[in-house]
């Protein structure tokens, strides 16, 4: 089982999780197609990466440049055989003060962006008739909650149903979908929350994250970029239904769920 010579398509790739997930791909000896908001990152990390990455602008909440953008990377590379849907965001606050457009917009990105992005890479697979896997980018918080993030565990919890339903329809296609879900992961995204969670919670960075982000964990160790791509390489190139509709958590034991 490997994903040798498939071609799949990163969304968020620029920075973080997607970013390493593509390098981990590429080496594999998978073609990979960068998409990100962040075109300029995307397609300076692709050029690192060499022939076998493409950088493609894409703003997952867009539904024509969703499109556009999942075409292209068809065409430059023949087939479209993975879609790791993984752009997504955090916003922190209190229920009570969250504002709606606040709440829009991380709904728009986690769970517009996995619908407009499978149903683009679906239609491909589809009409290629060779299978293929869809892989979302969950979190702990697509099992457990936690306070200040009402939309993301919301947005998380959605992905869940999502990939249900792709796995059931995507059966008789030998499309599957499965779900990866990492604790705390030392990206960008973790690293605004530190201060901002300090200040919230009136306790020191360090305290934010002993005490808040790896007091579930089982060691107090932050999961990593590369233990998270191993994951999905290992979804991605897993080739029968006998794995679809199911999730893997990579959180150092925070959920055991
Ligand atoms: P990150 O901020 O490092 O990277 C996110 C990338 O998504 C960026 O390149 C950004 O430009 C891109 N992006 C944002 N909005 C977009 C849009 N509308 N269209 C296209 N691209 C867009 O974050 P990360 O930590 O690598 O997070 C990646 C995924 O992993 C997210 O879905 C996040 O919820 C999930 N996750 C992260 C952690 C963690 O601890 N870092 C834990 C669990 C789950």
């Amino acid at each position: 089982m490997s994903v040798q010579g498939k071609v799949a398509v990163v969304t968020g790739a620029a920075s973080g999780i997607g970013r390493g997930i593509a390098e981990v791909f590429v080496n594999a000896g998978a073609k990979v197609v960068l998409a990100d908001l962040n075109t300029a990152q995307a397609e300076a990390t692709a050029r690192e990466l060499g022939p076998n990455a493409l950088g493609v602008a894409m703003d997952v909440t867009q539904e024509a440049q969703v499109d556009a953008g999942i075409d292209r990377a068809a065409q430059h590379f023949g087939k479209i055989d993975i879609l790791v849907s993984n752009a997504g965001i955090q916003i922190v606050a209190p229920l009570v003060d969250f504002a709606y457009k606040d709440w829009q917009r991380l709904m728009a990105i986690h769970l517009d962006g996995a619908f407009l992005t499978t149903r683009a890479a679906l239609r491909h697979m589809y009409k290629q008739g060779t299978g293929g896997a869809v892989i979302y980018m969950g979190s702990v918080h697509s099992k457990e909650a936690s306070p200040l993030k009402a939309p993301y565990v919301t947005a998380k919890h959605g992905l869940m149903g999502l990939a249900k339903v792709v796995a059931k329809e995507g059966a008789a296609h030998r499309v599957r979908a499965n779900v990866v879900c990492p604790g705390f992961v030392r990206t960008p995204l973790v690293d605004k929350q530190i201060p901002e969670q300090a200040k919230t919670f009136g306790i020191s960075e360090e305290d934010v994250v002993k005490n808040i982000m790896l007091k579930g964990t089982v060691d107090g160790e932050f999961s990593t970029v590369d233990d998270v791509a191993q994951a999905v390489l290992f979804f991605a190139a897993f080739e029968t239904n006998a794995l679809t509709g199911q999730s893997l958590n990579v959180s150092h034991g925070w959920s055991m769920t």
